[in-house]
């Protein structure tokens, strides 16, 4: 099936037969809570005859989005506690994200953003808060790397785009600008050339950190999309998050990991679920990933291995899951140590 503009209702999803009748309801209830958003290239990527479809799972919505566990939170990685100013995260001291924007052209139904992105969430910064972001960044000499993310920062126009590029590349001490998008696979003809201009700023080294989660994401389209990118000098690593029911498969994930390879996109992270709101059902749990993550060693190339990841809850940071930082203590729960040398429970127990 082929589809002419976004998906955005429950009555399109109806009208498309992409959700199933007795699912519709529960549908509804989440669409009245949490943004609904499918591109025409997801939509055409769906079996509606599959009811364990792994497109479909990462877009449709699902009535046990309104169920939270224990332990979930509105900000499972703590970007509120980090933000001194609006649209800015300083989490570690040499980098920054700059969320200059809360839209994206699908909404994941996993999304740890979830609470802040879509047609409610926090919007798109004023001409002022980027003045005062930019500004933030431009005072402090300890800042190597700007991180433009959201929401996802590739539903600018080239225009827009390209000045926030412009206003960066006039910082001296900022030497990296690194992009994380989901554009070039779930909106490929968006990655157009005047948008790969845009991205092309002088005296600076540009990264793209492209998230996908499963093969079938990886169309024709879509590495034709990297294809441009990669061939105007633009390096892009992966990004994705393993998803019960999407990705928690040896063969998926390999298939997966190859993919990225095939298209010039070297392998990055491999995120543990986070704990956002109404997510259990796509959890694995930290004894199946790191199975899942060891059954790659072997079956697949060294380029094509990704680095397990899990985002402490409350905003310390990353710690790699295989490189020690995790500790068993047994029942499911962990001991996990910060890049300050701090030490946390996981799960943590609490709402956060
Ligand atoms: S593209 Fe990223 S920020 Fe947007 S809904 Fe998906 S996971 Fe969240």
């Amino acid at each position: 099936m082929t589809f002419d503009r976004p998906i955005t209702t429950a009555d399109e999803l109806e009208a498309a037969a992409l959700a199933p009748p007795e699912r519709l309801a529960g549908l509804r209830a989440v669409t009245a809570r949490y943004a609904l958003a499918i591109t025409p290239a997801m939509a055409a990527l769906i079996d509606p005859a599959d009811p364990d479809d792994p497109i479909a799972r990462q877009f449709i919505p699902n009535a046990a989005e309104l169920t939270v566990a224990a332990g979930e939170r509105a900000d499972p990685i703590g970007d509120h506690a980090h933000s001194p100013v609006a649209g800015i995260v300083h989490r570690y001291p040499d980098r920054v994200l700059l969320k200059a924007v809360h839209v994206c052209p699908v909404y994941c139904r996993f999304c740890f953003r979830r609470e802040m992105v879509g047609p409610a969430g926090l919007g798109t910064l004023s001409p002022e808060e980027i003045d005062a972001a930019l500004a933030y960044v431009a005072a402090r000499p300890e800042i190597w790397e700007v991180i433009l993310t959201g929401g996802d920062p590739l539903v600018l126009s080239p225009r827009r785009l390209g000045e926030i590029m412009a206003r960066l590349a006039d910082i001296e001490h900022v030497k990296i600008v690194r992009i994380h998008t989901r554009v070039p696979v779930v909106e490929p003809a968006r990655v157009s050339h005047e948008l790969v201009a845009a991205l092309r700023i002088g005296r600076k080294t540009v990264y793209v950190a492209l998230h996908a989660n499963h093969p079938r994401e990886l169309t024709a389209a879509a590495r034709a999309a990297c294809g441009r990118l990669v061939d105007a000098g633009i390096p892009m690593v992966s990004q994705s998050v393993l998803l019960r029911g999407v990705n928690d498969d040896p063969e998926t994930l390999a298939a997966l990991m190859r993919a990225f390879v095939e298209v010039r996109v070297k392998p990055y992270y491999l995120h543990h679920p986070d704990l956002a709101p109404g997510t259990g059902h796509f959890r694995v749990s930290l004894e199946e990933g790191r199975a899942l993550v060891a059954g790659l060693r072997g079956r697949v190339s060294g380029l094509a291995q990704p680095t397990y990841v899990l985002d402490i809850p409350g905003g310390h940071g990353k710690a790699v899951i295989d490189g020690g930082a995790v500790e068993d203590r047994g029942n499911g729960c962990y001991s996990v140590s910060d890049f300050r040398g701090g030490s946390h429970a996981y799960p943590p127990g609490d709402q956060g």
